[in-house]
């Protein structure tokens, strides 16, 4: 696997938790990040400390912002980094395999967040357009160009620019 897309992955499971407040609905590889590493799902009175440092540190990759909250969330949970071939291909975990969910997602998600601030690999976290949608995504698009965090804000927010453009242009 790629680092961008290791990283990638890990951001996606940050913006999923910070999206939903929940880690109940994770499905496909969001969940399999999970249990390949041999981590539980945090209750949600688990997850609502983590959460409290997470939304913020999401929101300040996405808006450029000074990254305090992302450094904040590394000194709670201090990556540690170590070489894996679970898979049968190295790459670089942030916490061991195993560990309680909290502070392995903690540690993992501090990580990516720390290295898509500091440009390597280049990803991006952008909030979604759609208004009132409250949602980050991980634009991973070659130009950087995604604008929604999902197909249905996409469209629903096509079908007001039409409707609006309509009501102008009769
Ligand atoms: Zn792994
Ligand atoms: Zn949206």
């Amino acid at each position: 696997m790629r680092y961008e897309d290791y990283i990638g992955n890990l951001a996606r499971l940050a913006v999923e938790l910070v999206n939903t407040g929940t880690a109940d609905h994770l499905t496909g590889v969001d969940a399999a990040l999970l249990t390949e590493h041999a981590v539980t799902r945090p209750t949600p009175t688990e997850l609502a400390p983590l959460l409290l440092q997470l939304r913020p540190a999401v929101a300040a990759v996405a808006d450029a912002t000074d990254p305090a909250p992302v450094n904040r969330l590394l000194r709670t949970y201090p990556p540690r980094l170590r070489i894996s071939t679970h898979d049968g291909h190295p790459h670089l975990h942030h916490a061991p395999n195993g560990e309680t969910p909290i502070p392995w997602l903690g540690r993992s998600c501090a990580a990516a967040l720390a290295h898509i601030t500091c440009g390597a690999p280049e990803l991006r976290i952008g909030r979604c357009q759609a208004t009132p949608c409250p949602h980050f995504f991980v634009d991973q698009s070659r130009n950087h160009s995604r604008r929604f965090c999902s197909n249905t804000c996409a469209s629903r927010t096509t079908v007001a620019a039409h409707r609006a453009r309509r009501t102008h242009n009769p």
